[in-house]
Order: C-alpha cells, then sequence, then structure tokens
C-alpha cells in the first residue's frame, strides 16, 4: 500500500489559526502530528508513503528566498522533520507538480524544476516525482544532472487532458529520459493524480494501460522483462 499525505504547509495555511497565530510554529506542530500518525501506520505495515507536496519547487520557481517562513530551506527541514525515522521501514516519496485544479494547468507557461533540484537533493527521500508529460519533457537533462542519488520518478502521462497518450507517446518520453536518468533509478508515473474532478475514471484508467503498454515497448528494446497488463489483454477487453 503506498498512502498519500499532504504536508504540514498546505495544511497550516489553509487552516484558521486561533492557537498558534504564527505560521512557523502552526507549521512544526503539524508536522510533529503527522510524523506520529504516520510512524504508526508504517509500524502497521504500510511500506510506501508519499508526501503531496512540499512547496519547495513552487517557491524555487518563484524566487521568494526572502520570506521567513515560506523559504525552501525551511521547507527541507519540515519534511525531513515530518518524515522523520520513517525511511528503512518504508520507502519515502516526494510527489511535486505544478497543480491542476479542476484538470486546469496553473502557469501561462510551465515553471522549470532547476532552481529547485538542491532543495529536493536535501529531502530524506528515497524518490522524488517530477511533473514531465505536460512540460514536453523540458527539464530531463538538468533533473538527470542534478539529482544523482535517488529515485528519480517522472510522469508520462498529463493529468490535464482527457485524449489518452498512447504507448508510442509514452515510450518516447521514457527514451528521452533513459538519455539522463539511469534506467535502475527511473520509476514511471502520471505527472500529478488524476482523481479530482477533471477527469473521469475511464479516462485515468486508460491512461494508466499506456504507461504499462509504453513502458513496456521500452522494456522489450532493453531486453528487460516486461510487465503483464491484462487490460490490453483482448480476453479481457471491455469492447462496447
Ligand atoms: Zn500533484
Amino acid at each position: 500500500m503506498k498512502f498519500g499525505s499532504i504536508t504540514p504547509e498546505l495544511i497550516a495555511m489553509s487552516v484558521q489559526d486561533r492557537h498558534y497565530k504564527d505560521l512557523k510554529k502552526a507549521i512544526l506542530a503539524v508536522s510533529d502530528a503527522l510524523n506520529a500518525e504516520l510512524a504508526d501506520l508504517v509500524d502497521a505495515g504500510c511500506k510506501v508513503v508519499q508526501m503531496e507536496e512540499p512547496q519547495i519547487h513552487m517557491l524555487a520557481a518563484k524566487g521568494l528566498s526572502g520570506d521567513p517562513v515560506l523559504n525552501v530551506d525551511f521547507m527541507v527541514e519540515v519534511f525531513n522533520n515530518t518524515v522523520r525515522g520513517l525511511r528503512g521501514k518504508a520507502e519515502i516519496w516526494c510527489h511535486t507538480c505544478w497543480g491542476n485544479p479542476a484538470g486546469q494547468r496553473i502557469f501561462k507557461t510551465m515553471p522549470s524544476y532547476a532552481p529547485a533540484l538542491d532543495g529536493l537533493n536535501r529531502l530524506d527521500a528515497d524518490v522524488i516525482t517530477f511533473e514531465c508529460c505536460s512540460m514536453g519533457g523540458s527539464d530531463l537533462e538538468a533533473i538527470g544532472k542534478g539529482m544523482k542519488e535517488k529515485k528519480i520518478a517522472i510522469g508520462v502521462v498529463d493529468h490535464h487532458t482527457l485524449q489518452v497518450e498512447t504507448p508510442e507517446q509514452v515510450a518516447a518520453l521514457i527514451r528521452r529520459a533513459l538519455k539522463h536518468i539511469p534506467a535502475e533509478r527511473l520509476v514511471l508515473s502520471t505527472d500529478c493524480g488524476m482523481g479530482r474532478e477533471g477527469m473521469s475514471r475511464r479516462h485515468a484508467f486508460y491512461k494508466m494501460v499506456s504507461i504499462v503498454q509504453g513502458a513496456n515497448l521500452v522494456k522489450r528494446e532493453l531486453g528487460l522483462p516486461e510487465g503483464p497488463c491484462l487490460a490490453a489483454d483482448d480476453r479481457f477487453s471491455m469492447v462496447e
């Protein structure tokens, strides 16, 4: 089971604070509370925890380094405090994306992850996710150069569009990624969650199928074992 959790700064920034009356104190208090709950969850057997999503890339893209609370260094401190003691018992993922309220983009032109890579490298996490499909893979070289140890999960399907990416399109993005990221550290994912109001389950389902089929195209080229994909097996297809 992979458990996704909101990050402390997003909770603290979203609620009315009648107790701490101080954003930094509120964030750290929520961080401690989340850490205790996540520790219980991991002790109960949860093997993968994904934090969604520290504001590191957003703040780095906006260049707001002077704020005493909303700055990259403090966001790194908060993340590491929230997951302290968990790594080793569970695989820790950090999700990043550029937002999708109601399936909409929130930037006129997509920002770059490049200014955020230093902060993301300092996270106590095993896997960092990067939105890549909607950005046309523009940051793949920077990500490959900047992230030398952690696993890198790239989004190979877009969460803003209903048109399902073909396996060939997915495979093309994977091939580009492999020029900069070694296969052993490359993980395939979606750009972001598709469960919000912008997309039906059917669209989301077939996008997942494309991820598996696209990966299989590349695995075949590399001589690696392919993953089963029952949804694309004629014996089980639901033609309407
Ligand atoms: Zn996201």
